[in-house]
């Protein structure tokens, strides 16, 4: 049949091109669909940082461990320069409670073999020559992260992947599913149906609308709007990511419709400035940015880093990030459907990009995985409902 496939990936973001390129390559005949282009969702508007320290500390260790090993070998099994660079990682701190969750935080991270340290106001210029510490405590650093080009990984699994026989449908939406007897059979899209032993959603912030349509209230993912803009390229080489450790204050809930302005600043391997992110809980996924957004994004960066003040801005956006209320992704099978898998809402989602390919392969090809992922299944704690 012309499109009957062993697998279907949806989503041809960071995640849905690294399993179409692990399954393909395990020699299952295998389809990747988006309804955009490639890379139409978060993957296009990020900053490519591989966070280690950005973590949630109960259950997703061994995953973060294992995701770092993948990374140091990715160039070399893709063959491809994926711009891969070492980065520090800098969260500046401005008040006592910052100061009081980030030490907690120190002392878990060196407990679980995560080299952070806690360094004061005097010492975060030798660290980061560029900011101003007048008005911050201190900071949380990590000295061994790092960063990659986002096109240029997504364009290496797919194109790795293509020469496996992976085939691309883009601009194909996916509408709806056929369940039969508790097995997915079938997916379909405004012009065709394609059908499958095994369907793998890929599908970040609208996984939750792709569940309606199986009868499914997938009510753990929420989404957020993250916010950014991007400056001419500078002359200056920044030594870290940085991200305000007003993150960690805010919790797992950002108040509904309140625009949350924490600085994070990259700055990209052409030179340019990645600044952001102002985010907040929405309901829709407009990927222009509302009005507030460009000055409160301005005024954030401008508190630790005056020195930006003439830059010129270039262009900004925004993008839906998928998120969970316990912080860990909802990745592995859906039980109550046989043959449909998930794998979505990840914390840092660069960092385990290739980890996820191998591990939804491995799940399909042997029903087993290496990495544990009792913690992520995606019906844990009646996440999901029927
Ligand atoms: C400003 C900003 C900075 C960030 N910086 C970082 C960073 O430095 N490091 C990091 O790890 N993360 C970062 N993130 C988060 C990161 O971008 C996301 O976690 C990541 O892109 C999610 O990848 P994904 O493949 O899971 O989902 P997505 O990239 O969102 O892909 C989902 C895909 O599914 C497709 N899709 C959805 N529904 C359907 C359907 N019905 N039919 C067909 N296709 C469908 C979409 O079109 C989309 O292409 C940042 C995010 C933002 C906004």
């Amino acid at each position: 049949m012309k499109n009957h496939f062993d697998a279907i990936v949806v989503g041809a973001g960071y995640i849905g091109s690294s399993v179409a390129y692990h399954l393909s390559k395990a020699g299952l005949k295998t389809a990747i669909l988006d309804q955009g282009p490639i890379a139409a969702g978060a993957s296009r508007a990020n900053y490519g940082n591989i966070q280690v320290q950005d973590l949630e500390l109960e259950h997703s260790v061994t995953m973060i461990r294992q995701a770092q090993r993948h990374i140091e070998t990715l160039e070399e099994e893709l063959d491809w320069n994926l711009g891969l660079r070492k980065l520090g990682g800098l969260l500046p701190i401005e008040n006592e409670n910052q100061w009081n969750i980030l030490s907690a935080r120190e002392k878990s991270l060196q407990s679980i073999g995560i080299q952070a340290s806690m360094i004061t106001a005097s010492q975060l210029q030798e660290v980061e020559p560029t900011i101003d510490p007048t008005n911050l405590l201190g900071g949380l650093y990590h000295s061994d992260e790092g960063q990659l080009d986002p096109f240029q990984l997504i364009f290496a699994y797919l194109t790795r992947a293509r020469a496996f026989g992976l085939q691309e449908f883009y601009h194909t939406q996916v509408i709806g599913f056929e369940v039969e007897h508790s097995r997915i059979k079938s997916l379909k899209t405004p012009n065709q149906n394609f059908s499958a032993e095994f369907i793998v959603l890929c599908t970040g912030a609208q996984t939750a609308m792709l569940g309606r349509k199986l009868g499914c209230d997938w009510n753990a993912i929420h989404y957020v709007l993250g916010q950014a803009m991007v400056t001419e390229p500078l002359p200056i080489q920044m030594r870290n990511h940085l991200a305000s450790a007003s993150f960690f204050e805010m919790g797992a809930d950002i108040p509904a419709g309140v625009l949350l302005a924490n600085m994070a600043i990259s700055q990209s391997t052409h030179g340019n400035l990645l600044l952001g992110e102002s985010m907040f809980e929405a309901d829709h996924f407009d990927k222009n940015l509302p009005y507030q957004a460009l000055p409160s994004i301005s005024r954030s960066v401008l508190k630790y880093f005056p020195a930006f003040r003439n830059l010129r801005i270039l262009r900004g956006w925004s993008a839906a990030i998928a998120d969970t209320r316990d912080g860990l992704p909802l990745f592995g099978p859906v039980e109550s459907i046989k043959g449909l898998y998930m794998a979505t809402a990840f914390r840092s989602t660069v960092i385990v990009t290739p980890l996820a390919g191998k591990t939804i392969t491995q799940l399909i090809t042997t029903g087993q995985s290496e990495l544990d992922i009792q913690a992520f299944l995606p019906e844990r704690n009646a996440y999901v409902s029927h």
